[in-house]
């Protein structure tokens, strides 16, 4: 052997000078380094200036004995570890167990046997370090398994012996494992719902040697609960019996919550915690397929908030916020599955709620007994969501429309589903509030029309395809022209000319509606412009506003910069706005006409009569016009009901000096009646239709040819026909307020009746 071979430092003490020097002579000559020391302090000394790497020590010493030194070594963290071979004169049993009692590693008889002495130190120094080599590797096995969270552990059926890692017991969760514990123990602190499971994964790695890898949730004994995952490995002896299980388990805790928070993102919607739309269609997808296999129907039902932008716009995102929050809830409340079946009305197997967009939500409701019961779902859904709710201390009121889309009549797809409830969500629209409808064939056609219309009407302000067509608001009295409604027209390249009831819905839908609402004021001022310009004596243009456009905030400014552009008297341009449109939200609806008010325009109430105005609310708007709507015009002579409430809008007007306008004027003998009522000014195809402007021009220079057999009165139309080029004419909203403002050419037919008395009242 040579020298390197055997390096090592060795430390004799002793205070035997030949035994010391024979034993490091020895030693040396196989290539160790040696020291000596002659008893025992200065051997302990020794130690604490330089390890050694083997200690041989003598028993009988002066002073301290080799036995308290190797038990003093044993106590200290550096010595514990030095293997120390005891050089004893005594062979009885009695001191070798003492020596190995005091902590000693081997020992020698003396007189040293040079030979043996040597074999013995290098046995002892090569156990030492491959002891050191294992605990080094314990450590560092120990080490990764705590960064890994992963414990080890074995499991001998024959000893039934259970050894586990530190780390083993962390990640189970702390619980006390005695001698006695089994590998089947860990059952009583897995999660109940998961330990039917991990049973039966032991009971197969056990019975037949098929260890499969499990996940399982464990019940921690601070009240926590960890997720771990466990594999095994199965390792036989010769006679093919299982000798033992060698297992790891990881604390993938953190991990399963990463991938439940991605899945919650990717899945879920944040706000209301609903299925978002991806997974929505999964669910319909399984769902769909499911239905297919046992031949029952499924729907969709597409539930939409109304007018939900205003709570976001009027009281802010949070309140909004809360108000989708508690929608969702009563959504989720309303199908859970015990109350559906609880109420025997319907049982859908299963229903699932979705969040599909901002106030869009979803419900797939699968092996429905008869398509009827989703209705019956959607009543129970508008109900629960108009109930009240408080929301950041504002008390709220919701309506919901529903669509409902039907599996397999209405579509066999997800795609064709939604699509189609869609739809139905918007035919629901014209229900009214709180309404539910199914999806028709018929209503898909028409919602595809409608997208053509969309796409197309999008170009046509820029094309220039709109125009205006004016219709002629006359005093029926004095048969003067008093002013004009200005009524937009599409002219379409190849549909021709298309009504606006054909576009503006689509319009108001799809956000079109407010470049075209502009597009109408400019017009109607520039062309007023025009005729001033022409020195014609110009009569004041209304001009239709839609619901959207009135609420938008930029409008009454928008009205004010065209009239300026265009150099037009405010009192020149009336607007037009329904009664259903102010009686949405009154307070905003009393602010917006005084915005408008107060640029100098005036304003009408149009289609009045047609929906629930108050005499209250009728006192707060400042309104100029009532324009009774030409449903009662209609049948006014035939039908008491609509006569009765014609008259009672002319005298209303009266009352709150408004000027009243009866509007769809057809018959000679409806405006002899609504004469007879007080009623003098009108509109309609009797006196003239919606005519293009150049049309209308002419109506300006010559005046308007009075139809036949109307009973004008005498005073007022003598003196008009008279005055000729010079007739003051009273614009309507003037004449309410009795202040004669501009004049105006009046022209009378030559065979216009004139009456010198009162028109007796024409009979039905
Ligand atoms: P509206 O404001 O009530 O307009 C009166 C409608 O009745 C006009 O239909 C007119 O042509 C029609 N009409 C007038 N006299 C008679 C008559 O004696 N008999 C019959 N059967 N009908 C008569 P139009 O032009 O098709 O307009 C329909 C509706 O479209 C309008 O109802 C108005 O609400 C809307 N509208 C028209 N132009 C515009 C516009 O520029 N902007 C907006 N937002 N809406 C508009
Ligand atoms: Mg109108
Ligand atoms: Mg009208």
């Amino acid at each position: 052997m040579t020298q390197s071979q055997h390096t090592g430092y060795v430390l004799i003490v002793d205070d035997d000078v030949m035994i010391r020097m024979l034993a490091a002579e020895s030693l040396r000559g196989v290539g160790f380094e040696v020291a000596e020391a002659a008893d025992g302090w200065s051997g302990l000394d020794h130690i604490a200036s330089r390890r050694p790497d083997l200690l041989l020590l003598d028993v009988m010493m002066p002073g301290i004995t080799g036995y308290d030194v190797c038990r003093a070594l044993r106590q200290q963290s550096e010595g514990a570890g030095i293997p120390v071979i005891m050089l004893t004169g005594l062979d009885d049993t009695a001191s070798i167990e003492s020596a190995y009692d005091s902590g000693a590693t081997d020992f020698i008889t003396k007189p040293i046997n040079s030979a043996l002495l040597t074999y013995r130190v290098r046995y002892a120094l090569r156990a030492s370090r491959m002891g050191e080599e294992v605990e080094r590797h314990r450590r560092s096995l120990a080490n990764a398994q705590r960064i890994a969270r992963m414990g080890s552990w074995t499991w001998q059926p024959a000893s039934a012996l259970f050894e586990s890692s530190t780390e083993y017991r962390r990640v189970t969760g702390e619980h006390p494992m005695g001698p006695d514990y089994q590998w089947r123990d860990i059952l009583m602190h897995v999660h109940p719902d998961d330990a039917k499971h991990v049973a039966h994964v032991i009971n197969a790695a056990v019975e037949s040697g098929n260890a499969q890898p499990v996940a399982y949730r464990i019940l921690c004994r601070d009240g926590s609960q960890r997720t771990v995952y466990e594999r095994m490995e199965v390792f036989r002896d010769g006679s093919g019996a299982i000798s033992r299980i060698e297992g790891t388990t990881q604390d993938i805790t953190e991990r399963v919550a990463a991938e439940e928070r991605i899945r919650q993102l990717a899945d879920y919607d944040e706000l209301t915690a609903l299925a978002n739309r991806r997974l929505f269609s999964e669910v319909m997808l399984h769902g769909l397929n499911q239905c297919a296999r046992k031949r029952v129907s499924a729907a969709v039902l597409d539930i939409n908030i109304d007018r939900f932008k205003r709570i976001n716009e009027t009281l802010g995102h949070g309140v909004g916020d809360q108000a989708l929050k508690e929608v969702a809830r009563r959504i989720t409340e309303c199908v859970r599955a015990g109350d559906v079946a609880g109420r025997n009305e319907v049982a859908p197997r299963q229903s699932s709620p979705a969040r599909m967009g901002s106030d869009n939500f979803a419900m797939f409701l699968t092996e429905l007994k008869r398509a009827e019961d989703a209705a019956v779902v959607s009543r129970r859904l508008i109900e629960a969501i108009a109930l009240p709710m408080l929301c950041g201390g504002h008390e709220l009121t919701l309506t919901a429309r529903i669509g409902i889309a039907v599996y397999p009549d209405n579509g066999d797809t997800v795609d064709a589903l939604l699509g189609n409830a869609e739809s139905a969500m918007r035919g629901a629209k014209e229900l009214g509030v709180g309404a539910y409808s199914y999806f028709t064939s018929a209503m898909n056609a028409e919602s595809l029309a409608k997208l053509e219309i969309e796409n197309e009407l999008r170009g046509a302000i820029e094309r220039d395809e709109l125009t205006l067509f004016y219709q002629a608001r006359v005093d029926a009295m004095t048969g003067r022209l008093i002013g004009a409604e200005a009524l937009v027209r599409w002219q379409h390249p190849t549909r021709g000319l298309v009504p606006p009831n054909a576009f503006i819905p689509v319009a108001e839908e799809s956000g079109l509606i407010a470049p075209l609402t502009a597009w109408v004021v400019r017009e109607a001022c520039r062309q007023l412009q025009q005729w001033q310009r022409a020195e014609l004596a110009v009569v004041p243009l209304s001009i239709n506003l839609s619901a959207h456009s009135f609420r938008e905030d930029g409008l009454s400014g928008f009205i004010a910069a065209s009239l300026r552009e265009f150099d037009v008297a405010p009192s020149l341009l009336e607007a037009e706005i329904t009664e259903s449109m102010l009686m949405q939200d009154v307070d905003r609806a009393v602010t917006r006409l005084h915005q408008l008010r107060s640029i100098g325009i005036e304003l009408a109430m149009d289609d009045f009569g047609t929906g629930y105005s108050s005499l209250a609310y009728l006192k707060r708007f400042p309104l100029n016009v009532l324009k009774i709507d030409r449903a009662f015009v209609k049948d006014v002579l035939t039908d008491t009901s609509d006569a009765a409430i014609a008259s009672a809008i002319i005298t209303l007007g009266r009352t709150m000096k408004l000027a009243v306008v009866a509007e769809g004027m057809e018959r000679v003998e409806q405006a002899n009646y609504l004469l007879s009522l007080g009623c003098r000014y009108m509109q309609g195809f009797l006196f003239a239709k919606p005519v293009p402007a150049n049309v209308f021009v002419e109506f300006l220079r010559d005046g308007l040819a009075m139809p036949r057999g109307l009973h004008v009165r005498a005073v007022d139309t003598e003196t008009a026909i008279r005055s000729s080029e010079d007739a003051p004419m009273v614009s309507v909203f003037n004449l309410a307020q009795s202040a004669p403002s501009r004049q105006l050419p009046v022209h009378m037919p030559a065979d216009a009746t004139i009456s010198q008395s009162t028109p007796a009242c024409a009979s039905p």
